[in-house]
């Protein structure tokens, strides 16, 4: 599968904003968007006039890479949302929180998206007591999600919930810290997300 091979700490710097990728390293002093808080490249510094299309455009791939999409599944995501009753970027931003690799993350069982990923592909994960390794998956309300009684000696594991008194954990969820499981109280709302996310940007990227 393809995926975003480049340096992900110049996602940061060219959104403007530090955007998590790597776990631990970005609460230290060696994250590049503290050390160097402009766009990289030659002209990095440059201050150049924004078009509309640029703007949505940029929120877009922000968003786009925060969660790990490829364009495909990006787009099939807000079809989606576009579909759904309501409000298309509400939906949009709760299609994306309810993806399984990223709930892994906000329950704390991974440091960023990406390692999320990779242990729910490696087949650390049980959804109601189903094996589940897409990353894509997408939970729905009372659904159990659990770590596989084969993994929970996993050390990492317990090294990433450690973290999680820093991170939190979102209302919409309920860990069990101790047993390495956890209940969908909810569907997450907009509200819900963390990120600085303008998704009418992106409905209007799309909506051309
Ligand atoms: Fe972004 Fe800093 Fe983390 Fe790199 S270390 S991904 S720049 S927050």
């Amino acid at each position: 599968m393809a995926r975003y091979i480049e340096s992900v700490c110049k996602i940061c710097r060219r959104e403007g904003m530090k955007l998590f990728f790597k776990a631990d390293r970005c609460y230290t002093d060696k994250c590049a968007f503290d050390r160097r808080s402009y766009a990289p490249g030659q002209h990095g510094q440059a201050r150049g006039k924004v078009s509309e299309y640029a703007l949505q455009l940029r929120e877009k791939q922000k968003v786009k890479r925060v969660y790990g999409l490829l364009e495909s599944q990006f787009k099939g995501t807000f079809k989606a949302a576009d579909r759904a009753k309501g409000v298309t970027g509400d939906n949009l931003v709760s299609l994306l929180e309810r993806r399984l690799d990223n709930v892994v993350h906000r329950l704390g069982f991974a440091g960023c998206r990406s390692e999320a990923r990779m242990l729910v592909t490696h087949g650390h994960f049980r959804v109601n007591g189903r094996k589940v390794d897409i990353p894509s998956y997408r939970i729905k309300a009372n659904d159990i999600i659990e770590v596989a009684p084969n993994k929970k000696t996993n050390p990492r594991l317990a090294e990433n919930l450690k973290a999680v008194e820093r991170r939190g954990v979102p209302e919409w969820l309920n860990l069990d810290k101790d047993n390495m499981k956890a209940t969908v109280g909810r569907l997450p709302r907009r509200e819900d997300t963390t990120l600085p996310m303008h998704e009418q940007l992106i409905v209007e990227l799309y909506s051309k």
